[in-house]
């Protein structure tokens, strides 16, 4: 199997917030908007969520899967603002949704930067560094196995 068709069995599989969103929550709104720079906005009360829409893709991708987080764990505004906790937490899940640790340990193998391995992973660099970051650290063994594995063997 070469490394192509690696990536693309993978991609098959990839966590999709779009249909993720329209799956488990149909009764939210989401739509792409101007937002002068501001990644996300979230309206809890009216169910909708819009998204920047001069970003790239990957970082649309990556914003609607924080908001959809949010969503999920079920946070609430304190005058209409998110703690950082909630943002750390929405991040996290987000994240680790995005990133299917195999996902990231077949690209890890052969991306000759950071910036590539995010692009590999259809990410933004921010949300790949979150995942990287907070790997638990069986997911860091694996992750440092299939490179050992890799870097033997080559
Ligand atoms: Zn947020």
């Amino acid at each position: 199997m070469n490394v192509h068709n690696v990536g693309t069995a993978a991609r098959a599989h990839r966590y999709d917030p779009g249909a993720d969103a329209a799956l488990r929550h149909p009764d939210w709104v989401i739509r792409h908007r101007n937002l002068h720079g501001v990644p996300e906005v979230l309206c809890l009360r009216r169910r909708v969520i819009l998204i920047e829409n001069t970003h790239d893709r990957a970082t649309r991708r990556c914003n609607l899967a924080h908001a959809i987080a949010h969503i999920d764990l079920a946070h609430k505004a304190t005058s209409g603002i998110l703690s950082k906790r909630q943002e750390l937490a929405a991040d996290l899940l987000a994240a680790r949704r995005l990133i299917a640790l195999s996902d990231l340990a077949q690209a890890a193998v052969w991306a000759e930067s950071f910036e590539e391995l995010a692009r590999e992973l259809d990410v933004d660099d921010r949300v790949l560094w979150v995942r990287y970051r907070h790997l638990h650290p069986s997911e860091r063994g694996h992750l440092f196995r299939v490179l050992d594995a890799k870097i033997l063997t080559a």
